[in-house]
C-alpha cells in the first residue's frame, strides 16, 4: 500500500474530484485552490518531480495540457491561466508525486503570486553567456 497521497487517489482509496483519466495520466480538482478551476494533472506512473520523468512519460503529460486549458477556458473564461510546476522543498513542492497546477486567473487579487526583480546587475550579459555554455554541455552528453 502506497504512502504518496497522488497515488491513493489514483488507486480511488482516498477521494478525488477526477476530472480526466486515461491510460496514463489522470487529472483533479486541488483541494485547496488559488481560483475556480484549480485542478492537477499527474502520471498515473509514481515520478517523484521533473527529474525522475522519462521523456515518453513528459510528452503523454503535456499532450493533454491544451485540451485541459481549453476545458477550463471553455468553462469559466477566465482572464488568463498559469501552468506551473514546482521541484524540491525550496521550490515550493509538498506533494512528492509529479504534479502541474492548472490555475486560471479571474484578477490579479487572488493572492497567486509569481513575480520576482530581475538580477540585471549580478547576472550581466557576459555572466548570462558563460551560463548557457555549462547547460549546452549537459545537454551535449
Ligand atoms: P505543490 O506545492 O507540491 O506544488 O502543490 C501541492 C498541491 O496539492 C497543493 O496545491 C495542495 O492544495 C494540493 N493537495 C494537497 N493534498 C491534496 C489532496 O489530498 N487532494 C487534492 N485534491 N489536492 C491536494
Ligand atoms: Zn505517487
Amino acid at each position: 500500500m502506497t504512502s504518496c497521497l497522488f497515488c491513493k487517489i489514483i488507486e480511488g482509496s482516498i477521494p478525488g474530484e477526477i476530472i480526466y483519466e486515461d491510460d496514463h495520466v489522470v487529472a483533479f480538482m486541488d483541494i485547496g485552490p488559488v481560483s475556480e478551476g484549480h485542478l492537477l494533472l499527474i502520471p498515473k506512473t509514481h515520478r517523484e518531480n521533473i527529474y525522475d520523468m522519462t521523456e515518453d512519460e513528459a510528452a503523454r503529460l503535456f499532450s493533454v495540457a491544451p485540451r485541459i486549458a481549453n476545458a477550463l477556458k471553455e468553462e469559466f473564461t477566465p482572464a488568463g491561466l498559469n501552468l506551473l510546476q514546482n521541484n524540491g522543498s525550496a521550490a515550493g513542492q509538498a506533494v512528492y508525486h509529479f504534479h502541474m497546477h492548472f490555475i486560471p486567473r479571474f484578477d490579479q487579487t487572488d493572492g497567486f503570486q509569481f513575480t520576482w526583480d530581475p538580477k540585471v546587475e549580478e547576472l550581466p550579459q557576459d555572466r548570462i553567456r558563460q551560463i548557457a555554455e555549462g547547460i549546452r554541455s549537459k545537454l551535449q552528453n
